[in-house]
């Protein structure tokens, strides 16, 4: 049985001083939630923060049972790269995990499926776990490409890194219209991608699909994540508004527990 892990992305907010609060807050509810059976509850907490603030997290949560990440990171290990951020930096602030080809990525920053291969292939290669997200935007899903694109944006991956590299590696599935708006897809609309996602996967290697966390992220709340996360497939969350409130976030925790 595969554990759920709830993923927060933060994005580009916070400050010293918010964090503080809601680092404190969402690492005493996690481990009260904990208390009476660690993972054994089947479910696993991080916080992907902006970059400034990875020492931040770092402070507040080591000792603690939720782990950090990133956002994003250079497919480059150093060098004339101004403003960019490698994974051994990451891993010098003990992240666990870094988002990898998030639609907003792609979208603003011009991230092709190349860059995004190279990008999860550099987590891999320094020891970070890629929360690999994958998704359609409206147009696409009004015009029944879906699947293609999905495992088009898997298939960069899966040709660069090979189908075992996703042993050390989570997918997220994002529509990219249920990102920020309110609108959520429903339980069974996510559920056939992420059982398109398994299946594909399970074509080239069983026990690799078997054991891969699958996130949804668009959308997701306290109000809406029991649905979705009841589903075979959904093996999780990756949380952008409703992360940056404790309470909310800690819900959706409770939630992914069995
Ligand atoms: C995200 O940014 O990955 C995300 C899922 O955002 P939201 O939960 O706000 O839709």
């Amino acid at each position: 049985m595969r554990n759920k892990l709830v993923a927060g992305n933060w994005k580009m907010n916070g400050s010293i001083a918010q964090n503080k609060a809601l680092l404190d807050g969402v690492a005493a509810g996690f481990a009260a939630l904990l208390s009476s059976g660690d993972t054994a509850k089947g479910v696993q907490c991080a916080v992907c923060v902006p970059f400034p603030y990875l020492f931040q997290a770092q402070s507040v949560l080591q000792g603690s049972k939720l782990a950090w990440g990133a956002q994003n990171l250079s497919q480059y290990e150093k060098g004339a790269y101004t403003g960019e951020v490698s994974a051994s930096m990451l891993r010098d602030f003990a992240c666990r995990y870094v988002i990898v080809g998030h639609s907003e990525r792609r979208a603003l920053y011009g991230e092709s499926d190349a860059i995004v291969a190279d990008k999860f292939e550099a987590a891999i290669n320094a020891g970070l776990i890629p929360i690999l997200c994958v998704g359609e935007t409206l147009a696409e899903r009004e015009a029944n490409v879906t699947e293609q694109v999905v495992a088009r944006q898997l298939d960069a991956v899966i040709v660069k890194c090979g189908a075992a590299s996703l042993a050390k590696a989570v997918v997220a599935y994002e529509p990219v219209w249920a990102i920020g708006t309110g609108k959520t897809a429903s339980p069974e609309q996510a559920q056939a991608v992420h059982a398109f996602v398994r299946n594909k996967i399970a074509q080239l290697d069983g026990a690799v699909a078997d054991g891969l966390q699958i996130l949804y992220g668009g959308s997701m709340k306290a109000s809406n994540a029991v649905e979705l996360l009841s589903m075979a497939d959904i093996d999780g969350g990756l949380i952008g508004g409703a992360a940056l409130d404790a309470d909310e976030f800690l819900a959706i925790c409770r939630a992914a527990q069995r």
